[in-house]
């Protein structure tokens, strides 16, 4: 059978454990009152836990105007642009804020940090968290995934501070910072929005990517952090397998290997990795 290197870092993080917490916390208060709870949005990234919430009556809202007064609703992890927070008070719905607090961390500081500066923000414009951290901004903003995205936007007198969606790569945050301050002349501000978690996760798949034939990466297909994970072992040059359950696993192409590598995203349960380590082990050579 494949020796198995299961990485420590592995499911969930503080911020989705957080959230989840909360969730259950909800639902045990509010059993006998039958109240309506719903998730703005998918709590985290992960139909197997997302499926199972649903059957405990869960229900999930995807627009805030829809809210009805009296229901629970929880923001899950990611956090919520200010219009939203402001629309489900209006409401008068009972709100559980299930924000993660690094995430909570990173909108206090583009609050503080802009007004007089422009916010530079590195990460996916059309993610949840990026739509909630500009909500924070007292002034212009740009997102940009790639330094290149900047070219020709930056504006000499204008000035400048930098920020990251929590989840981004802190190497290639600190390379853009150099680039920047060196084109604005020296002078820009640069707020550490980065989740030491997601670094230390990236290393540690990487490390482990080091040593194996295989790497296997468990989590939800639409996980940013969990495809990132696969990213950090095809760098290596290893093959990855990406799966959701146990179940989706190769098994002749890992029955074939003699150690492979085992991480997961953030929002991925530890019973979920826990079966597919107890699969890979239980292969006979
Ligand atoms: S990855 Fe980090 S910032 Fe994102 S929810 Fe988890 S602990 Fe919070």
């Amino acid at each position: 059978m494949p020796k198995v290197l299961r990485a420590a870092t592995a499911g969930f993080c503080m911020g989705v454990d957080l959230a989840l917490k909360k969730l259950e916390r909800l639902l045990s208060e509010q059993a006998e009152a039958a109240a309506d709870i719903y998730t703005l949005g998918p709590i985290i990234h992960n139909p197997q836990v997302l499926a199972m919430y649903a059957a405990k009556g869960v229900g999930r809202l995807e627009d805030p105007e829809s809210a009805s007064p009296g229901s629970s609703i929880v923001i899950r992890a990611h956090g919520v642009p200010r219009h939203v927070r402001r629309t489900l008070r209006r409401k008068g719905v009972y709100l559980v804020d299930a924000t993660c607090p690094k995430v909570k961390k990173a909108q206090k500081l583009i609050e503080t940090y802009t007004g007089e500066r422009n916010l530079l923000l590195y990460g996916e414009p059309d993610h949840p968290e990026v739509v909630g951290l500009l909500s924070y901004a007292q002034s212009e903003t740009m997102v940009f995934q790639e330094l290149s995205e900047l070219s020709g936007c930056l504006e000499q007198g204008k000035r400048y501070v930098l920020a990251a969606q929590t989840t981004q790569d802190r190497s290639e945050y600190t390379r853009i910072y150099e680039d920047l301050r060196a084109r604005l002349g020296g002078e820009l501000p640069v707020l550490d929005t980065i989740c030491d978690t997601t670094r230390q996760r990236q290393q540690e798949a990487s490390d482990i990517a080091d040593q194996v034939e295989l790497m296997i990466v468990v989590g939800g297909r639409s996980s940013g952090n969990t495809r990132r994970l696969a990213q950090v072992a095809a760098s290596h040059g290893k093959p990855c397998v990406h799966v959701e359950e146990a179940e989706e696993l190769p098994l002749e192409r890992i029955r074939a290997c003699r150690v492979v590598g085992l991480t997961a995203g953030a929002s991925t349960p530890g019973h979920v990795i826990d079966e597919v380590e107890r699969k890979v082990a239980g292969l006979e050579e």
